[in-house]
This record gives C-alpha cells, sequence and structure tokens, in this order.
C-alpha cells in the first residue's frame, strides 16, 4: 500500500512527457533533435551542468578525439556538415565540446534538457504502461519510453588503491578534469594509469611539472596521431561525393571509410609488409592502422604479431632508457584487441630528465600515503596525483540508476547478475520501452562512435514512430530473441582476437565485475543491416502489445 501510494503521488507531480532520455552528449542531443521531429514530447536530463557528455566531463591537458574529426561528427544534416569546419585533423576537447554547443542551439535544444539532474531510479508501471523516472533534482518523469544515451566511457572507476584519503596534496581524474585547469607548474606530479587519457596528458604534464612519475600497470600501444590539418586525401574523398562517403562509412567494419583489404599477411614479403606498417605508421590513424595493413590482422594471432613485433621495434627506438622502453612494450594483448591510443610525443616523452616510469608490474602499489605513493620497494613523495584509470565501460552508467525496474519488479542489476543480456545491444526483455544507446551488445566503442549513434538513434526513433502510427504501447523483445543475439555475439567474437585479452570490453579492469566481451565485434556494416532486417520481417524478436 505505500509503495501505490508513493507511486500516485509521483505521478500527480511528475513531469509528463513521451519519451525520457538520460544523457545530452552525442547521442542525447541528436536523440531530442529527432524525438522532436518525429512528433512526440521529449526531455533529456544530465547530471552535466551543459551539454557535452565525454567533452563536457574530460578537460585533462591533451583530451582531444582520436577518431579523424571530419569523421567523428554528425551526419544527419548536409547543411549542419558545411556550417562547420573543424581546425584540426584531430580536434581538441574545447572544440569539441564547442561543436556540441552549437548544434544545441543550431536546433534549440537547450530548452528541454534539465542540466544538474541524476537520474537515480526507474520504474515501470505495469498498470499505466510508462516508465517513472526518479531524480536527485525537481520533479519526476513519466514517460511512455525510457531512454538511456548515458554513455559507454561515462562512469569513471573509482581507485582501487588504499588510503586516497590520507593524501594530503592535491588529487585530479582526468575524466573529472576542474574546469578552471590545474596549474601544475613547479609541483611534483604522479599520473596513475596508462590508457588514453594517459598517453594523451602524460607529454603536456611533464611540460608543467617539476617532475613527473608515471605508475604502469599495463602498457597499451600507442601511435603517432601526426595532427595538424585534415589530411587533403581525406578531405577531398568527402568534399568529392559527401553523400557517398557517409555512406560508405555506415557500411563499413569500424565506421570510417577504408575499404575491407583482401591480402592476407603471408602473401606479403617482408619488406612489403613493412612498406605497409610504415604507411600506416606516417598516416596517424587508428582505424588505417587497425583495418588497411592485412586482412587477417585481427582474426589470426601470426598476423597480428608481424604487426605487435613492429610496434615494439618502433617504441624501442623512440625511448632510450633500454628498461623503460621494455617497460612500456605491451606483451599480453593482440594489437587492436584492446583500443590502443594515439599520442603526440608519448614516448618520446619518456627521455626527458623530469619524467620516471614506474613499473607496477614488478613493484605494484602498496598504498598511498600523507605525502606520496609507495611501491613493494620504495616511497615517491609528489605534491598531485592524477587518477587515469579508466572508466566502468558500457554498463558502469547504466547499473549506476538503480534500481531500474521492469515488468513484474524485477530489476535490470538482478537479471544482469551474469553479465549484460540485451536483444541488438538495444532493448531487454522484461523491460518494456527501455532503450540504450551504445549499450552493452552494440558495436559502440569498437567502432567510430558517432557512426553508430546515429544508427542506434534512428532505428530507436523510428521505431517508436512506426509503432506509435500503428497503435501499439509497448514494445519488448522475446526472450528467444535476446539469447540468441547473445550466442551471435559469443559466435562473432570467436573469430577475432578480442577472445585473447582481458581489457575494458570484457570488464576486467574493474574488479569483481562479471566478465564477458561486452560490445558487438561483427562490424558496424553488418549490424546495421541486421537492425534493418529485424524491421523488414515484422520487427523480427519483439513483443509489440
Ligand atoms: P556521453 O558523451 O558519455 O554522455 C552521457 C551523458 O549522460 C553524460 O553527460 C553524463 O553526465 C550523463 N549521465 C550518465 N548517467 C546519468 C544519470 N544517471 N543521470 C543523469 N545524467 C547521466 N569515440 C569516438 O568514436 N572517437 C573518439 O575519438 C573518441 N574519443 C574519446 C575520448 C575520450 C577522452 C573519451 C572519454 C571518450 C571518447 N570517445 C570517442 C567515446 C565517446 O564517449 C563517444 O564518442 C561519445 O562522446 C559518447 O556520447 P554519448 O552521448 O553516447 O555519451
Amino acid at each position: 500500500a505505500m509503495v501505490a501510494t508513493r507511486a500516485s503521488e509521483d505521478r500527480g507531480t511528475a513531469q509528463q512527457v513521451d519519451v525520457a532520455v538520460v544523457g545530452a552528449g552525442f547521442s542525447g542531443l541528436y536523440l531530442l533533435h529527432r524525438l522532436r521531429k518525429a512528433g512526440f514530447s521529449a526531455v533529456a536530463l544530465d547530471e552535466a551542468g551543459d551539454v557535452g557528455g565525454t567533452w563536457y566531463w574530460n578537460r585533462y591537458p591533451g583530451a582531444r578525439c582520436d577518431i579523424q574529426t571530419i569523421d567523428y561528427s554528425y551526419t544527419f544534416d548536409p547543411e549542419l556538415e558545411t556550417a562547420w569546419t573543424w581546425s584540426e585533423k584531430y580536434a581538441a576537447q574545447p572544440e569539441i565540446l564547442r561543436y556540441l554547443g552549437f548544434v544545441a542551439d543550431r536546433y534549440d535544444l537547450r530548452r528541454d534538457i534539465r542540466f544538474k539532474t541524476k537520474v537515480t531510479e526507474a520504474r515501470w508501471d505495469e498498470k499505466a504502461r510508462r516508465w517513472l523516472i526518479t531524480t536527485d533534482n525537481g520533479a519526476p518523469v513519466s514517460c511512455r519510453h525510457y531512454i538511456m544515451a548515458t554513455g559507454c566511457l561515462s562512469a569513471p572507476k573509482p581507485p582501487e588503491i588504499d588510503g586516497v584519503k590520507d593524501f594530503k596534496g592535491e588529487v585530479y581524474f582526468t575524466g573529472r578534469w576542474p574546469h578552471d585547469g590545474v596549474n601544475l607548474a613547479g609541483k611534483r606530479v604522479a599520473v596513475i594509469g596508462t590508457g588514453s587519457s594517459a598517453i594523451q596528458s602524460i607529454p603536456l604534464i611533464a611540460e608543467q611539472a617539476a617532475h613527473l612519475t608515471v605508475f604502469q600497470r599495463t602498457p597499451n600501444f600507442a601511435l603517432p596521431a601526426h595532427n595538424g590539418p585534415a589530411p587533403s586525401d581525406r578531405m577531398s574523398l568527402l568534399q568529392a561525393d559527401r553523400a557517398a562517403y557517409r555512406e560508405q562509412a555506415r557500411q563499413s567494419m569500424a565506421g570510417v571509410p577504408y575499404p575491407q583489404q583482401t591480402v592476407v599477411s603471408w602473401q606479403l614479403s617482408d619488406a612489403e609488409r613493412r612498406e605497409r606498417f610504415e604507411r600506416a605508421w606516417a598516416a596517424g590513424d587508428l582505424v588505417h592502422i587497425l583495418t588497411q595493413l592485412w586482412a587477417d590482422q585481427a582474426v589470426d594471432v601470426d598476423g597480428n604479431k608481424i604487426i605487435q613485433d613492429l610496434i615494439r621495434e618502433k617504441i624501442g627506438a623512440a625511448v632510450k632508457d633500454p628498461e623503460t622502453a621494455a617497460a612500456l612494450m605491451p606483451d599480453d594483448h593482440p594489437f587492436g584487441a584492446k583500443r590502443p591510443c594515439l599520442d603526440t610525443n608519448y614516448y618520446a616523452t619518456y627521455n626527458r630528465p623530469n619524467v620516471t616510469l614506474v613499473n607496477l608490474r614488478q613493484e605494484p602499489i602498496k598504498a598511498i600515503t600523507a605525502s606520496g605513493i609507495s611501491t613493494s620497494s620504495r616511497s615517491f613523495d609528489v605534491d598531485v596525483i592524477v587518477f587515469a584509470t579508466g572508466f566502468d565501460a558500457m554498463t558502469g552508467a547504466i547499473r549506476a540508476v538503480h534500481p531500474i525496474t521492469g515488468r513484474g519488479g524485477r530489476s535490470l542489476t538482478d537479471v544482469w547478475a551474469q553479465g549484460p543480456q540485451t536483444y541488438l545491444g538495444l532493448t531487454v526483455e522484461g523491460f518494456p520501452n527501455f532503450f540504450m544507446i551504445t549499450g552493452p551488445g552494440s558495436p559502440s566503442v569498437l567502432s567510430n562512435m558517432a557512426v553508430s549513434i546515429e544508427q542506434h538513434v534512428d532505428w530507436v526513433v523510428d521505431r517508436l514512430a512506426a509503432l506509435r502510427d500503428a497503435g501499439f504501447t509497448t514494445i519488448e523483445p522475446t526472450e528467444t530473441a535476446q539469447a540468441g543475439w547473445n550466442r551471435h555475439m559469443a559466435d562473432c567474437s570467436m573469430v577475432t582476437l578480442h577472445r585473447l585479452a582481458n581489457t575494458w570490453y570484457t570488464g576486467a579492469n574493474v574488479p569483481g565485475k562479471v566478465q564477458g566481451l561486452m560490445p558487438y565485434t561483427g562490424g558496424v556494416g553488418p549490424y546495421r543491416s541486421i537492425c534493418d532486417e529485424v524491421v523488414s520481417r515484422g520487427m523480427l524478436g519483439f513483443k509489440l502489445t
């Protein structure tokens, strides 16, 4: 009775909309725009103080995209495309944030966004066939459809190390960098982590700090970005036929228009392989080096090892101290099975006299103390600790809304106790009218996310409109369809080298997280075809009521 009273009270004061969107980043902004155009009333809620998502929060030095910005853009409106010109091949965070603000203004999106509002709980009301969304700021929201555009890399992972609270100096997280910046001049700085954010920020921190000590657990493959103006060959491809260029991206494996390679590594001589590698290294492009060397690079251990060896050779040549160079060489995962990084001067930074690398595989961190960091063999006194320790990827932000209660009072946490279960990465059985953008089971983090996000959003909004027009109120996948998707996910990953790596793609970076490859490895183009086929076959795998 208590619960019933609370629910009806909530409904009395709740904001009533057709669709509630959580998140106002790349996904949430496009969702709002598309929903409005399709005639739905919608509200977006975001914990942040403004639009931008990833690009609102990640303001650390050196933060930039690592997919070329001409590809990492919205493509839904040709006029928007020509109204905006990127200044660099890889734009920095402030420019991407300005772009997302520009998009919000252009389509007048801010009036339907509630900022500084965190969604804390969501409950499906069986009788009303509506979701009730609870927030930490202002009225709850009652909606027909609930879409989580909460981001794959938006829940920073809490530090695993004891003693952070004892530390007397300054503590920063790359994923929550202060908006006014941080003055590191003359300070002794520790960076914990060597993932993408660390690799981007370390060279710039080293230039400011009196001394920088980098604490590394697992080395990553990093490639030079060769940032500058957008390369003329890519620009002319885009400008020659914008529509065809975008369409090729949509049908590609990774969301960037590169052809499928057909030559396999053993058909090439050593010299030919080296030449292809050197060309990729000089191109400074992740998708190029991940897909364009030879056809077996991502599926065959031997074809992959050739690339690993060539990159390790580059690291050896860049880093003068042989022990440091050896520590920086990844040897525990196939190239590409963990997201490689793009860098500017990363390896050369270790040649600076004010930079030290601490290899935590040899001397693990024991504790953070009042004055710094102690490993099993040494103590380092520092003034500042920067945690570049990554994210609880793909499921972190979804699970943080707790509980999400579906049909029959089942909570998503319970349903996902053994790992995420989805149909198409977009929906979950038992959770009617609930959608995730770039959820586990979607290609998302294995692609240019701008392309994946547009596809997910278009598919969801088109379905909602079709549903409404046909007189249905609910949509939910069947158990069989969901089990089938999980089977298909597993089958796809068995033919890639992803099965050989424990990474944030598999949850390995978060203690206690259920292990399993979360993104769909079948490719962006094939995924799009599957989603389209589901529609053309009468919403195969969904129950509509
Ligand atoms: P986000 O941008 O993460 O936005 C989600 C929003 O939801 C956030 O603002 C968050 O505050 C909000 N939110 C979450 N939970 C709640 C809640 N409970 N209540 C209220 N609000 C909530 N991808 C690429 O394809 N190419 C790149 O080059 C690239 N570079 C990246 C660099 C960095 C440093 C990072 C962290 C990520 C990068 N990514 C890149 C991935 C990037 O996250 C996506 O490209 C894209 O920005 C995601 O957009 P989104 O809207 O889906 O999620």
